[in-house]
């Protein structure tokens, strides 16, 4: 391992988590050798972690196809209280917790404590749906027999996550997962596979059964997915990334009928209209474009702002992202960190170049800093013409375009013109309007004077090209669960 930069606290944060894959209860090395973990903010390795072969990937699956029936069968309560005790021991843990995603993944150490809470929320929220599980008993319409109807785990998953939220997209997969009673395979991104790691190992510690939870990291995610979506013991697929590779899965899929649920990339408008609180939205737009340093799926993508505000708003969020102070996410005060890679924050670049070079006026950034990291500025371009690239692509970053709109009409299709279906923030205080507006946008989920829709309790998910299925609320377990019908003969 090269030498780092990390504090004495940070070198000791890093060793503490497992850098082995987890299989059936196992630490274990990994048979294609170590994969490299960078630290953003310095391009420094960081720590070397197991790299899965595909024979790695199998005795995974083979691990949770053995551990099935058993887990299948044991008590909702029983699961549910594990899910509980994990819930409080990523709780009683966060701030190291916190220390290793931003030492992984770049985002300021507040930032992640938030990301731990709320992935922690997972565990808890579906500790108690595991008792929640039902079924019906009907007489049949035309009398005589009756209709049982039973909720089954769906059997063994394979559960793929991307390292923009390392903890959080991953509670949001196995939190339910265990409730229903599933067992799974875990294929965190390789840029942040210890946040995964570490989790495994706490759910071991609070008494989750051998092979429930199996833990692959690997340097070529397609060289283990590509055989457990092909072995026929595998029932589901869980995955969130981009559309291109959730697309690609679901072609490979198919061949084996695989229950599928698809959290997809995002291109999400911001609607501000003439009535609307405008200091309200400047503080919602911060959060719904700045949270993850932009690099969320949900992050405002754009800003379609009513002219007779437009200027107004531009210049008031200019007026804070060029506040916010950039630097490592272990540094007090800091607000932005690095985007994950030299790949991402070149691509940012490029965006905010090809909007400029159509005429957008930048009121704030525009510029990736000198020195190590892949950092780039908070950006407000005002004046976007819209064949600029970054209005139809996800610009993952710290970066806000600002047009303006005439009527609501316009707004609304502005809104809608895009592949994506993820979220849609809108900002009014014309509650006709509101609801109008609600139900015209073509997104899974909408921020309603708000710029957070993130939450357990809700279901999370999209339409159009931003996928499908639910994750969170009552609905993210059914995405574990198989229904049953019984047809009774009773005379
Ligand atoms: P990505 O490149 O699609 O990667 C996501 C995961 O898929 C990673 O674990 C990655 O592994 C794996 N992967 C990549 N290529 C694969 C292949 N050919 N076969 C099997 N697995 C493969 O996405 P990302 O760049 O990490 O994440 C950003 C994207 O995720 C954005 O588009 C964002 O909008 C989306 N996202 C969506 C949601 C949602 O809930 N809708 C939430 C968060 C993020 P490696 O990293 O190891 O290559």
């Amino acid at each position: 391992m090269s030498t780092t930069t990390l504090s004495p606290h940070e070198r000791a944060t890093v060793d503490a988590a497992p850098h082995q894959l987890l299989i059936g209860g196992r630490w274990v090395d990994g048979g294609g050798g170590t994969l490299a973990v960078e630290d953003p903010s310095t391009g420094e390795t960081i720590a070397e972690v197991a790299d899965a072969s595909p024979d790695d990937a199998r005795a995974a699956l083979d691990a949770a196809v053995a551990a099935g029936a058993d887990w299948a069968r044991t008590p909702p309560r029983e699961r549910g209280e594990i899910l509980r005790a994990s819930f409080e021991s990523v709780v009683a843990r966060a701030d190291e917790l916190a220390l290793l995603m931003t030492l992984e993944m770049g985002k300021p150490v507040s930032e992640s404590k938030s990301e731990i809470l709320y992935a922690a929320e997972f565990l808890r929220w579906f500790s108690e749906e595991a008792v929640r599980i039902d079924g019906r008993y009907a007489v049949n319409p035309s009398g005589g027999s009756r209709l049982l109807t039973m909720r089954q785990p769906v059997g063994p998953c394979l559960l793929i996550t991307p390292w923009n939220f390392p903890l959080a997209m991953g509670t949001r997969k196995i939190g339910p997962a265990i409730a229903a009673g599933a067992t799974m395979v875990v294929k965190p991104a390789k840029q942040t596979p210890l946040s995964m790691l570490a989790l495994g190992k706490i759910l071991q510690e609070n008494g989750l059964p051998d092979g429930v939870l199996n833990i692959i990291t690997a340097e070529s995610a397609a060289d283990v997915s590509g055989p457990l979506i092909a072995d026929p013991r595998l029932r589901k697929l869980s995955f969130t990334g981009s559309t291109e590779v959730g697309r690609a899965l679901m072609r490979q899929a198919s061949d084996g009928l695989l229950r599928l649920s698809m959290e997809l990339g995002g291109n999400a408008p911001f609607l501000v209209f003439e009535d609307a609180d405008l200091d309200a939205a400047v503080e919602g737009a911060i959060v719904a474009k700045m949270r993850n340093g932009g690099e969320a799926c949900t992050a405002a993508n754009r800003f379609h702002v009513a002219a007779p505000v437009a200027d107004a708003f531009a210049e008031k969020l200019a007026a804070r992202l060029g506040a916010m102070k950039l630097g490592r996410g272990t540094e007090g005060g800091v607000e932005l960190g690095p985007l994950i890679d030299a790949t991402q924050r070149n691509k940012v670049a490029e965006l905010v170049d090809d909007a400029v070079d159509r005429g957008a006026r930048t009121l704030t950034g525009g510029h990736a800093p000198d020195g190590p990291g892949y950092f780039y500025e908070a950006t407000v371009l005002a004046g976007v013409p819209s064949d600029s690239r970054l209005l139809s692509e996800e610009i993952f970053g710290p970066v806000a375009p600002v047009s303006s709109f005439e009527t609501e009409e316009e707004a609304i299709q502005a809104a809608n013109a895009t592949e994506f279906g993820l979220v849609a923030y809108v900002y009014t205080r014309d509650i006709t309007r509101a609801l109008r507006v609600s139900e015209a946008l073509e997104t899974g989920m909408i921020g309603l004077n708000q710029g957070l829709v993130s939450n357990p309790a809700a279901p999370f998910g999209g339409v159009k090209q931003s996928g499908f299925g639910r994750e969170g609320g009552p609905e993210g377990i059914d995405e574990y669960l198989e229904t049953k019908y019984v047809a009774i003969k009773l005379d």
